[in-house]
């Protein structure tokens, strides 16, 4: 019997078998595609592979600007693509490696809950292995992490389109689109915007909301599409059809236009995974958003847990970690009647990034985020250019700017947003500024080091 069953390999299936094996612990991973899930397969990782090369590329064109003479420049988007797969593989045999050093079994295929514990009875799993057999195993406890899928909207004509492809599909094209429509201002659909813009696609991107990226604040976002040069933006549109690789929308006055493409990206959302596991079956409480646990990764069904995308609370892979790692802290205090019960989860101080040519991060509340919540807060910016490191550095990203917001009755740091470069390497400075509920005196006495970009934090709370 296993202490734990978990069903899914990804960011936050792996971390929990590390943590439970490293604890010693009787483990048994099951996932069905690649180990590594999502994020090192078909997100995170091969994104940001394709992005540093396009970042390569787009240096070397302006190299020289910085006395740097580049000659018959080019790209090889098989070399690129080549790459790609090399990094992948190394990080997936480096999970595998972990599994191996943790002790945890890892089985490759289909896993779904027979039943759920009973009195002192087990609860079982049944794994349809890859191979075509099927196993049976016991658990004393559960971890649900089998994440998400790309969403296809009902938009006449997009479905069995060949010219109509999801983020899996776009990071293995054979060539560069000559033109590349993407439907959705996002995370992911702006990060393959910037990446195709870069190495030479005509960009269009299509977004019904009056801004991309929904959760940025309302000063940067426009600064950021500013940053991301070549992209052209469709904001407040609303697509009706897909003809082919050509996009039909409604403007915001109500005109109906449409942008030719070679290609069409739809990357209008994700959605947990909650069939093929046996949820139904077990009982386990879920909402079209996801699995409902509370803040310790409970699901309603005792002796079960859930952690990352599939909980639908936070779709970012260091979500998943820490989930991940919450809901191992309950696991163990089950097994072993440890006292883990102070490590719950919390999502105010959960930070996120966009990566490109220019990139985007931020932390914590928003200046519109406080206003609606009536909190009354101080806030200053400094642009980049304050920073004597982008300024000697930057090439495209000549602009970008960084804000901080804080309480103005406690003075306690509530939020840090970021444009431009080394923003996704720094933020998590701010999420601790935020976490530790520092306030703006503690940031003055810290030590940040120079020239660096993150300086600018400290720039910008003495501006408070
Ligand atoms: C293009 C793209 C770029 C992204 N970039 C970033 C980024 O830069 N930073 C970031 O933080 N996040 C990023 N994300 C999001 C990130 O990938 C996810 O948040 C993360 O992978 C979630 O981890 P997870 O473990 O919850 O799920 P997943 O990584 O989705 O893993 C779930 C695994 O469960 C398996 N599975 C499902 N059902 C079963 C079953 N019944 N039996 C066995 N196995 C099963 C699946 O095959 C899958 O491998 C990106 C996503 C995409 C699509």
């Amino acid at each position: 019997m296993y202490d734990t069953i978990i069903i899914g390999g990804g960011p936050g299936g792996y971390l929990a078998a590390e943590r439970l094996g490293h604890q010693k612990k009787k483990v048994l991973l099951v996932e069905s595609v690649h180990l590594g899930g999502t994020c090192l397969n078909v997100g995170c990782i091969p994104t940001k592979t394709l992005l540093n090369s396009a970042k390569h590329y787009v240096h070397a064109k302006e190299a020289g600007k910085f006395g740097v003479n580049v000659k018959d420049l080019s790209f090889d988007w098989e070399k690129i693509q080549s790459w790609k797969t090399k990094v992948v593989e190394t990080l997936r045999s480096g999970v595998s490696q972990q599994m191996k050093r943790f002790k945890v079994d890892v089985r490759e295929g289909r896993a779904e809950i027979l039943s759920t514990l009973s009195g002192t009875k087990a609860g079982t799993v049944r794994v349809h292995l890859n191979t075509g057999l099927v196993e049976e195993h016991e658990y004393s406890t559960l971890l649900i992490s089998t994440g998400s899928l790309p969403v296809l909207p009902p938009i006449p004509g997009a479905r069995d389109n060949p010219l109509v492809v999801d983020s899996t599909g776009l990071l293995s094209i054979a060539s560069v689109p000559k033109r590349l429509a993407v439907i959705g201002g996002g995370v992911i659909g702006v990060e393959f915007a910037g990446l195709f813009s870069a190495l030479g696609s005509e960009v269009t991107v299509i977004e019904m909301m009056d801004e991309i990226i929904p959760f940025m604040d309302k000063e940067q976002a426009p600064l950021f599409r500013k940053a991301l040069k070549g992209v052209n933006f469709k904001l407040g549109c609303k697509v009706e059809k897909i003809e082919g690789a050509a996009v039909h929308y409604t403007t915001k006055s109500g005109s109906a236009e449409k942008t030719e493409s070679d290609l069409v990206l739809m990357a209008v959302g994700r959605r947990p995974v909650l069939t093929g596991w046996g949820a139904e079956a077990a009982g386990v409480g879920l909402t079209n958003k996801g699995v409902t646990v509370d803040d310790r990764m409970r699901t309603n069904i005792p002796g079960i847990w859930a952690a990352g995308d599939v909980t639908g609370r936070s779709l970012l892979a260091h979500s998943a970690y820490r989930m991940a790692e919450v809901a191992v802290a309950d696991i163990l205090h089950k097994l072993d009647g440890e006292d883990a019960l102070q490590n719950t989860m919390r999502y105010d101080a959960v930070p996120w990034a966009v990566y490109g040519m220019t990139e985007a991060a931020g932390v914590g509340i928003t200046e519109q985020a406080a206003d609606s919540a009536g909190i009354h807060i101080l806030k200053a910016s400094v642009p980049m250019s304050f920073s004597g490191r982008f300024i000697a550095e930057n090439t495209l990203q000549g602009i970008g700017s960084l804000k901080v917001i804080a309480d103005a009755a406690s003075r306690r740091i509530l939020g840090i947003h970021a444009v431009g470069a080394y923003s996704s390497e720094f933020i998590w400075g701010g999420a601790a500024l935020i976490e530790q509920e520092f306030r703006i005196e503690d940031v003055k006495q810290l030590i940040v080091p120079h020239p660096t970009v993150c300086e600018l934090i400290r720039d910008a709370v003495w501006e408070l």
